[in-house]
């Protein structure tokens, strides 16, 4: 089973950002806000007071209420939300806990990676649709065309990494009137719920009539806590789906660790998001700038904290995508990521490139000028 799988390539990337004096954006490892001190204090303030020892394996009681008023959407913190380590956990807990082996999952592609291997590591078959450039939308036939009495879920990713699509109401809604055809839970990675840019709004799956009660919700700390080492993300799905969901988590990791739990839950987890919300569209405009302006080309970026480039004008279709990203890094000491990682067919990815952009304007600016800019 293991062999089977293909790495992580943001894995290797990481450590080549942390050798080498390399401007990184590559990981999407928040750049900023420095993690609040309250957060820092809150956290050594639970290890003296002896929160040292296995929490409530679905989460630390306060960190589930903070989690659901966050959400907004009346889940209730006893019965429908648990706490995991972090976004990536709670994918594949959402995929062993819903799906069989041979059970066929709708992905689009291009789309996160480890959600395909989840999908393959619990033995499913994931079911791609083709999302096409330059604006990454579904063609409604082809999503038709994926469903069929095997399908037991889809998973969807909004806003998305690594295409920057926010998907709007319609959308889902056309997701949802397949899923009720065919009886098909949808799984939905909403990490990057709070970055949305030009006044978008982002629409959860909670929030759509005929997807909210076949829901499960995944989300994080990571990127909008700026915490993404301590490894805090969470599932929100109904009372029955909550039971099956928590089987899987709690023989998996017991639960994530108690002190950082109690620390995040006594900080309020919705301070100071506007500004890194703003700060983020700012980010956002200047990387888009940049990046424009060396030749590479996109739609408008409408949320989450990745460009995903199109870099055939620069290359003329005659390099792909990985060895631009090393003569970038050899040329420039600029790195960023190989786009073809995020295809269910890597050759069709050969001229793209994924940016992080939730780093602080002065990193952006240096990038810019290593790569000849003003
Ligand atoms: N989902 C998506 C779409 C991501 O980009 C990431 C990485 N930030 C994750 C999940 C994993 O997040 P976490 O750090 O909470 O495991
Ligand atoms: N989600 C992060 C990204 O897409 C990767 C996290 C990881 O693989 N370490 O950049």
């Amino acid at each position: 089973r293991a062999s089977a799988l293909t790495g992580n390539s943001l894995t290797e990337l990481l450590v080549m950002a942390r050798g080498g004096g390399a401007v990184d954006l590559a990981v999407g490892t928040p750049g900023y806000p420095e993690i609040s001190a309250g957060l820092i204090a809150e956290a050594s303030g639970a290890m003296l007071a002896g929160h040292n020892q296995y929490e409530h394996p679905a989460g630390e009681a306060l960190l589930r209420e903070r989690i659901a008023d966050m959400l907004g959407d009346g889940a209730d913190p006893v019965t429908e939300i648990t706490v995991t380590t972090g976004a990536t956990e709670a994918l594949h807990v959402a995929l062993l806990a819903t799906v069989d082996p041979g059970d066929e999952v709708v992905l689009l592609s291009p789309g996160y990676e480890q959600i395909t291997a989840a999908v393959n590591l619990a033995g499913a078959r994931p079911r791609f649709v083709p999302l096409h450039a330059p604006d990454w939308r579904f063609q409604p036939e082809d999503l038709a065309a994926a469903f069929n009495d095997r399908t037991r879920a889809i998973v969807l990713n909004t806003p998305g990494n690594p295409t920057g699509r926010v998907l709007s109401r319609r959308e889902l809604e056309e997701i949802a009137d397949l899923c009720e055809r065919w009886d098909v839970v949808v799984i939905c990675d909403e990490v990057y719920r709070d970055f949305t840019f030009d006044g978008r709004r982002h629409v959860s799956v909670t929030e759509v009539p005929g997807l909210a009660d076949r829901s499960v919700v995944v989300g994080s700390l990571s990127k909008s806590h700026a915490v993404s080492g301590w490894r805090l993300g969470f599932l929100r799905a109904d009372r029955e789906r909550t039971v099956a969901l928590r089987r899987v988590h709690e023989l998996t990791t017991n639960g994530t660790a108690a002190p950082l739990q109690v620390a995040a839950g006594r900080a309020a987890l919705t301070s100071g998001l506007p500004v890194v919300t703003r700060e983020m569209n700012r980010k956002r405009d200047v990387a888009q700038e940049i990046f424009s302006a060396v030749g590479m080309e996109f739609s408008p970026v409408e949320g989450g904290c990745f460009l995903f480039a199109d870099i055939s004008r620069l290359t003329e279709g005659r390099q792909e995508c990985g060895a631009f990203v090393r003569e970038l890094l050899d040329r420039s000491g600029v790195l960023i990521v190989p786009g073809s990682s995020f295809f269910s067919d890597p050759r069709q990815g050969a001229q793209y490139v994924r940016i992080a952009f939730n780093r602080k304007i002065e990193t952006l600016r240096e990038a810019q000028r290593r790569m000849g800019g003003v």
